[in-house]
């Protein structure tokens, strides 16, 4: 039923650009080279499975890690590149590729029935939007075999507080006057949209607490729309002007395990963070306390789409705010 916004999706990632984009992310990248060719015994002999091996560069780094054989999937375009790129290097013999969705695969290349390792680079902005998620979720159900593992296996979404005292000016009156003409019905919009962009951390004015956990190696898809409550504590006198969401993902198979955070304060990665700005500005001191609910859930009608609403409240002597927002990530 949502055909349209899939073909959509998959043709995003037949291009080039994004997959240049997703291996300059040295950060990202790095990641996976290091939980995989430095475990070389999680892969010796294995069968491995790429969920949408795009370029095929994890699979290549399975490969080099021992594996009998990697099974890479991949629904877009460029898996016409992936078979160029794994004969370019060799690997013919080891990396079955198969051009379809997770979903629709029948039955794996050479008879294999079960897979010992699920690899996937599914995180999207938010950790979920793109709802990648799911597909992993249903290769693990249907190929994972018991006893198996997925890499990455765990990862966290976490929320802050953050001053961000220019984007009145730039995002929100800017629709006020376009050389002399009002634009006020974008403008109600600008808070409708979350906006991907790197936060710089001395904006982060508060603590940031965990807002939903996942372990792929157990989580269901209906556990992906969540509602959580939140507490967070301004560490400075400020104002709050937006939430700022940022993930987590780690290797916890792997001897030493790798971990990897996307926040303000951590290296620069194409994930970035997601702001989400309020209605209402609150004024805090040190110490002050905002609460909220948090909620995420994959539309309706298109699953990769997430809509989320944030409910805060805080109370000071000047201010009783108790607010509500939607947001649509797409
Ligand atoms: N593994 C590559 C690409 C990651 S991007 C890398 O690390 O560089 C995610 C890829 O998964 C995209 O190319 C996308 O087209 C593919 N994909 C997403 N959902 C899929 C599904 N259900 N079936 C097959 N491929 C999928």
């Amino acid at each position: 039923e949502n055909n349209k916004e899939i073909d959509y999706y998959f043709d995003s990632y037949s291009h080039f650009g994004i997959h240049e984009e997703m291996l300059k992310d040295n950060i990202r990248t790095m990641s996976y080279k290091d939980a995989i060719l430095k475990n070389p015994h999680l892969f010796k002999d294995k069968v491995v499975m790429d969920v949408g091996c795009g370029t095929g560069i994890l699979s290549l780094f399975a490969a080099k890690a021992g594996a009998r054989v990697v099974i890479g999937v991949e629904c877009s375009d460029i898996i016409t590149h992936a078979k160029k790129i794994v004969e370019e290097n060799g690997y013919s013999d080891v990396i079955k590729l198969v051009h379809a969705k997770i979903e629709d695969i029948k039955e794996l290349p050479m008879g294999i029935k079960k897979v010992d390792v699920i690899i996937s680079e599914w995180m999207g902005y938010c950790l979920f939007y793109e709802s990648m998620v799911n597909s992993v979720i249903y290769a693990r159900d249907k190929w994972l075999v018991e006893g198996g593992i997925i890499m990455p296996d765990k990862s966290t979404l976490y929320i802050s507080a953050m001053e961000d005292s220019g984007f009145k000016k730039y995002k929100i009156d800017f629709w006020d006057d376009i050389l002399g003409f009002k634009m006020k019905c974008i403008q109600k919009l600008t808070y409708l949209e979350p906006l991907v962009d790197k936060v710089d951390p001395e904006s982060i004015i508060s603590n940031s607490t965990l807002l939903k956990t996942i372990d792929l190696m157990t989580v269901s898809v209906e556990e992906i729309n969540f509602s959580k409550s939140f507490i967070l504590t301004a560490q400075k006198d400020g104002n709050i002007d937006a939430f700022a969401t940022f993930f987590t993902y780690s290797f916890n198979f792997c001897h030493k395990p790798i971990y990897i955070s996307t926040s303000p304060d951590s290296y620069y990665t194409h994930w970035k963070q997601t702001v989400f700005y309020l209605e209402k500005t609150l004024s805090v001191y040190r110490g002050d306390v905002v609460k909220g609910i948090f909620t995420l859930k994959q539309n309706k009608n298109n699953f990769r789409d997430l809509d989320i609403t944030v409910r805060y409240t805080f109370d000071s002597e000047n201010e009783n705010t108790n607010h509500f927002q939607e947001y649509r990530l797409r």
